[in-house]
């Protein structure tokens, strides 16, 4: 999947800013000297990974980043790999919440309506991770850095589903 930087421009707007996207998603890294991309797998962050806090660290104190924003995407192959790996769960687990229990939930929420929703999950935790770092909470209290998780549709169209730690999007409600 190739994600345009294009679509991205009203988000990023005029500020420096760190795009953390998919690995998968070939997102095209051409651009400005104002963007500085980093890719993951599955756009996932790990909580215990010094050299990738030190990685995005660089690009607040030192490039001068006052914005992140985490791009997800739809038919994402990795997120797919998980939903399919029965030998471990726990990455599905911490994804589902609601959905993983036996109920009426799983009856009715729709193949593609349920990936769109674990896709934004993710994007939502991965910006709560981002949050949870004292030097991006403290920039945040101030107002000097925003944090800002979007998913790219198939569309290339961009949705903004949460900002500085506010989610506010009506799919997840049904989790
Ligand atoms: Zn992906």
């Amino acid at each position: 999947m190739n994600l345009g930087i294009l679509s991205l421009r009203p988000t990023i707007g005029d500020q420096r800013t760190l795009i953390i996207a998919c690995q998968e998603c070939n997102l095209e890294q051409q651009g400005t000297d104002d963007v500085f991309f980093y890719t993951t797998l599955g756009n996932m962050l790990h909580r215990h990974d010094f050299l990738q806090q030190d990685i995005i660290r660089h690009h607040i104190e030192d490039n001068g980043c006052t914005q992140i924003v985490v791009c997800g995407h739809l038919h994402c192959g990795i997120l797919d790999h998980i939903l399919r790996d029965t030998t471990s769960r726990s990455v599905l687990t911490a994804l589902q919440f609601n959905l993983i229990k036996p109920g009426e939930n799983q009856k009715f929420v729709q193949p593609g309506v349920r990936e769109q929703i674990l896709v934004e999950l993710n994007i939502i935790q991965q910006c709560n991770l981002l949050m949870d770092y004292h030097f991006i909470r403290e920039r945040v209290a101030i107002g000097n850095l925003r944090i800002i998780g979007v998913l790219f549709t198939p569309d290339d169209e961009v949705i903004e589903l949460c900002r500085n730690g506010f989610s506010y999007n009506n799919l997840i409600s049904l989790n």
